[in-house]
């Protein structure tokens, strides 16, 4: 069974794929994109619009990271509705029934096949193309350091968020420390460490599976959608985050310290 037609766009899109830099770009959630075949899945326009379908901005951030930085970006091209590309495929978090507080009627009746084909036609293609340019840099010996660009809401079940940004991580700190103090310096901004979400080896595939497991440096970076809903916001942050990533890159010590024998 296939579900992806010849006029619906690919499963992911690669931005600057001769990027020279060490900065390895991927946004999981970049789309609200649904194949033809699928429909709305029963969910409304307005509903596609939100953060249930998609990062809002996310895509943008990393488009424009990927210029400053001179950076490969791998972008998903399809809604997380349809099938998370940041969750292990398979649990009840991958393919969901009800979004936040919103029934997503397209998925409560998915077969194993119908399943198996959204991961397959669209999870799998993004993640093996990720590994392909993972095990080419490897194979290069080139350092690569993955940065996963996500966006998050105001408000969450009727709390405000204070964050303007967070910097995430699992076992391996290093970047996200360095990375921290480098947007806190800013007095304005409000950054989170492991807030408003912390990655996890059940909440999360992109980071523990091609970064984790690899020893690759890595940090997880959430920007708060309401200010990256515009191109200036998105070149706003897009500018702060890549200042404050050369910054790393040039301050030898850390940069030194950061080269692991695994990678
Ligand atoms: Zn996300």
């Amino acid at each position: 069974m296939s579900l992806l037609e010849a006029d619906d766009p690919p499963a992911y899109r690669v931005e600057r794929s001769d990027g020279k830099s060490p900065f390895f770009l991927t946004c999981d959630h970049a789309s609200a994109r649904v194949p033809t075949k699928l429909g709305s899945l029963g969910v409304s326009a307005e509903d596609l619009g939100r953060h249930i379908a998609l990062d809002i901005g996310a895509a943008g951030v990393a488009v424009k990271l990927a210029t400053a930085l001179d950076a490969l970006a791998i972008l998903s091209g399809y809604s997380r509705l349809v099938i998370d590309c940041n969750r292990q495929p398979g649990t009840p978090e991958s393919i969901v029934r009800i979004s936040e507080a919103t029934r997503i009627p397209g998925n409560e009746t998915v077969t194993v096949e119908e399943a198996a084909a959204r991961e397959q036609e669209i999870f799998q293609p993004y993640h093996d193309r990720i590994r392909t340019e993972l095990d080419k840099r490897r194979a290069q010996q080139r350092h690569t350091v993955l940065i996963s660009v996500h966006s998050f809401t105001p408000s969450f079940h009727g709390n405000s968020r204070p964050w303007h940004a967070g910097v995430l991580y699992n076992r391996d700190a290093r970047l996200a420390t360095e990375l921290l103090q480098r947007l806190r310096a800013e007095a304005t901004l409000v950054i989170g460490d492991n807030e408003p979400y912390s990655v996890g080896d059940t909440t999360d595939y992109t980071i523990p599976v091609h970064a984790e497991k690899r020893g690759l440096l890595h940090v997880g970076i959430e920007l708060r959608q309401d200010l990256v809903a515009t191109a200036a916001g998105q070149s706003e942050w897009a500018e702060r985050l890549a200042r404050a990533l050369v910054s790393i890159a040039d301050s030898g010590d850390s940069w030194c310290k950061f080269d692991s024998a695994t990678n």
